[in-house]
């Protein structure tokens, strides 16, 4: 499904998105697919993903249920991939999740701070690590994290959250620096406040909500996000890794 206006950008590339059966990932996954990609989408939510593949067509993407936490089925949807389509060029760490109680640091208990850390950051290391395992013997890569504006400031989210978004971007500088020779790019996408689900619920907002406006006066969508990550995904970003391409219209320079 190549875009009628232009080369495809990740054409005869695999890639796998998680978190991908809403938000922020499904608009990873139909903007890789529309720009020549396969894709697998990797989630917990069936039904959502299984929709994505009967509207984009079996033949573009299809699902694998997994908890990112889970190292078994990080390892599965792996290898479930190879399996499908032969490679794996572009891994998305996107799954994630926020932490709407918003509690103080005396309040919180360490089981709440644990389950944050345990999706947003366990999980990003483990779909890096098995990524990077089927990429090291082919000599190419790139994976990208979705972080957040929350990687670089301390009180947009919960303490839990903003701890495990410092978190993965110091997981892809290391990681960068230890696969560059394997031509392995590394590389996090820093977004401000869109209206997905998880925003929504933190926040209180709906998806109108114009509140979280940034400093260039439009609203944050998920296309801007997929845009980026359409930038580090294909060759055109070849010479960027351990990067952190933060897309927040300016706010963090307030
Ligand atoms: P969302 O809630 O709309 O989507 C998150 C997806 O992750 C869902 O499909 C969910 O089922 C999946 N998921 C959650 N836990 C999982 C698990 N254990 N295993 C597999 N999949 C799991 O949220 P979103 O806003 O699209 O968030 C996507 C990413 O973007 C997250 O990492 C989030 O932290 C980050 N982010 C979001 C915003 C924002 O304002 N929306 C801003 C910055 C960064």
């Amino acid at each position: 499904m190549a875009s009628s206006t232009s080369k495809p950008r990740l054409e005869n590339k695999v890639a796998i998105v998680t978190g991908g059966a809403q938000g922020i990932g499904e608009c990873i996954v139909r903007s890789f697919v529309k720009h020549g990609a396969k894709v697998v989408i990797v989630d917990i939510k069936d039904d959502l993903g299984e929709l994505i593949c009967q509207d984009l067509g079996a033949e573009f993407v299809s699902f694998v249920h997994c908890d990112v936490t889970l190292e078994s089925d990080v390892e599965n949807a792996i290898n479930t991939t190879i399996t499908r389509y032969g490679q794996l060029d572009i891994m998305v760490n996107n799954a994630g999740i926020g932490d709407e109680r918003k509690l103080s640091i005396l309040d919180n208990d360490t089981a709440a701070f644990e389950r944050v850390i345990s999706v947003n950051l366990i999980g990003v290391f483990l779909g890096t690590k098995h990524a990077a395992r089927v990429m090291i013997p082919k000599c190419s890569g790139s994976i990208i994290t979705t972080a957040s504006v929350s990687s670089i400031t301390g009180g947009v989210a919960s303490h839990a959250y903003t701890s495990s978004k410092h978190g993965v971007v110091g997981l892809a500088k290391n990681v960068a620096a230890e696969l560059g020779k394997y031509q392995i790019r590394v590389n996090c996408i820093s977004p401000y406040v869109i209206p997905t689900p998880l925003a929504m619920k933190f926040f209180n907002m709906d998806e109108n909500s114009s509140v979280y406006s940034n400093l260039n006066g439009k609203t944050l969508g998920p296309q801007d996000v997929a845009n980026a990550a359409l930038f580090l995904a294909s060759d055109e970003s070849e010479y960027m890794s351990g990067h952190n391409l933060v897309i927040d219209g300016g706010f963090s320079v307030l």
